[in-house]
């Protein structure tokens, strides 16, 4: 059986299913894809657990090797892969080409600190046990399963796929079916790169073929995309005790405070909020200015964001809207939002035309209607006044999402940083924290658990080993039954002498 479109079965049984990726822009297909069911899925993994044991024994510096031979690959092609995205995800050149130099970035980063981060390294081994050395080292899971979506289908896998290798673990990755051609190409530069064993594999297909990953007997599951599709994996991967990371969606605020810079706050909530069309799990989805620079700051933004044009041409700032059932929900979120007294600065009503979005500025929008408590996932940026900054943090706080968030202030910067429910923040820019290496990735509640990147991130992919060595006798051990009658009353006056004072 074959089929014609995204998840539309078609044509005779008895073949192999596949799909195709189509361009969202023109509707061209950029490639056909194998539907792959249990059976594929397992023989990947079994592969993959093969291969797990090359990948462990070339150790940290042999891996960091191969995996800058992987880096180099990408960087030599960097043109060719933001091309592909291009093409497969719509998004303009520029927007590609960054997420491509980012993700090379967190690659070269992860392969040089594993050795560090996560070798085996002695740590104080306390008082009580003096006579022991203390180890600390962290082990590979094994075989990691990454399901991926398509708004960044480079940069978010990558995030999981770089730093699980780096920690030592084979990787079979099933992308979204919106971006099969990107990620097929990420796994053949993989394996130009590192031809010995299949330590990065790609499997296609639907949301069953990431079902059957997840029971696969993978060691763990790494995946992002939305908060619905989180709890599916989770209840599958439950049946197998399979443990999870969880990167999901978001609803971020953006705040602004009377001693910000205006200009500055304006340009990073456009871009931020406009960016790759508004598709990105860290757009900038709500904005709060306090009282004294709301007009102000809807002003510059309105100005700004007035320029912005959605498009497929050379020269258009944002693309299509890559996934054809997001454009109502963007819809139905500006039709709420006008209903319930909203109003658009720029764009309106009929932003929503074929697969593009015009940008939407609104004002006036009530905080209960689904544009600013849902993810909107659209080019579209509500601007609410507030009257002080905790107003500004409690409705920043105000939704089940807690992913990312940014401040435009002064005096008061750190401390608003700090009260935010969110995994990241930016202050006086936005998203910069996914550019450093050594910052953590995720969030909190609906936006999910664990992190990819920095040192945190390679400790998501793999398992703490705590190791002692003892290196002679003491008096002091009152680990066996023959110990000196006298020893407990010792110990007992050296605790007191030492905690017993505080
Ligand atoms: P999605 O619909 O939840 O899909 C994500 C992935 O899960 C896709 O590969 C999908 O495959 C697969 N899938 C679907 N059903 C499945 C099932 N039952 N079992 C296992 N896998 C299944 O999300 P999306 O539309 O691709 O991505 C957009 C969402 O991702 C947004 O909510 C965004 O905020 C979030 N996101 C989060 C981050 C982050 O780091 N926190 C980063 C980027 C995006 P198919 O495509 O084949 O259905």
């Amino acid at each position: 059986m074959a089929v014609s479109q995204k998840g539309t079965k078609t044509g005779t049984a008895g073949q192999q299913e596949t799909f195709q990726s189509l361009n969202p822009a023109t509707g061209e297909v950029v490639g056909t894809y194998p539907i792959m069911g249990k059976d594929d899925v397992q023989a990947a993994v079994d592969r993959a657990r093969e291969a797990f044991q090359w990948w462990q024994s070339i150790g940290f510096d042999g891996r960091k090797k191969k995996l800058n031979a992987f880096k180099a690959e990408i960087a030599r092609n960097l043109e060719e892969l933001s091309r592909l995205i291009h093409e497969e995800n719509g998004k303009p050149y520029a927007d590609a080409f960054l997420e491509c130099v980012m993700s090379i970035e967190h690659l070269n980063w992860a392969a040089g600190k594993a050795p560090k981060v996560l070798g085996r390294h002695r740590v104080p081994s306390g008082m009580l046990l003096l006579n022991h050395t203390a180890y600390l080292e962290y082990q590979a899971f094994g075989v990691i399963g990454v399901i991926g979506p398509w708004n960044y289908p480079v940069f978010t896998p990558m995030g999981s796929i770089a730093y699980a290798l780096a920690a030592g673990n084979a990787v079979v990755f099933k992308p979204s079916e919106y971006t099969p051609a990107v990620a097929k190409w990420l796994e053949a530069a993989c394996a130009r790169a590192i031809p010995e064993a299949p330590v990065f594999q790609v499997i296609t297909g639907l949301g069953a073929t990431g079902g059957a990953l997840c029971t696969s007997g993978v060691n763990k599951v790494a995946f992002t995309g939305s908060a619905p599709t989180g709890k599916k994996v989770m209840a599958a991967c439950a049946e197998t005790l399979t443990p999870v990371l969880m990167e999901l969606g978001g609803k971020d605020a953006l705040i602004v405070t009377d001693d910000a810079d205006i200009e500055e706050a304006a340009t990073a909530a456009v871009w931020g909020g406009l960016q790759n069309a508004g598709q990105a799990c860290i757009s900038v989805e709500r904005v709060y200015a306090t009282e004294g620079v709301y007009d102000q700051l809807v002003e510059k933004i309105t100005e700004i964001a007035g320029k912005v044009k959605a498009g497929a041409e050379d020269g258009a700032d944002i693309g299509p809207i890559t996934m054809p059932r997001q454009r109502d929900i963007i819809a139905a979120h500006l039709d709420d939002a006008f209903k319930r007294g909203g109003r658009a600065v720029v764009g309106g009503p009929d932003a929503v035309h074929g697969a593009f979005v015009d940008p939407v500025v609104l004002v006036d929008v009530p905080e209960d209607s689904d544009a600013i408590q849902k993810e909107t996932f659209g080019p579209t940026l509500p601007i609410m006044k507030v009257h002080d900054v905790d107003e500004a943090i409690a409705k920043a706080n105000g939704t089940p999402y807690g992913l990312a968030s940014a401040v435009f202030a002064k005096k008061r910067a750190l401390e608003i940083a700090s009260k935010l429910r969110a995994g990241m923040t930016s202050i006086n820019s936005v998203a910069a924290y996914a550019g450093v290496a050594a910052l953590p990735f995720g969030g909190v509640g609906d936006s999910g658990f664990g992190r990819i990147h920095g040192e945190d991130g390679l400790r998501e992919f793999s398992r703490a080993h705590a190791i002692t060595k003892k290196r002679f006798n003491t008096p002091l051990d009152i680990m066996k039954f023959d110990r000196d009658p006298k020893l407990i009353p010792r110990v007992t006056k050296l605790i007191k002498l030492v905690h017993g004072r505080g």
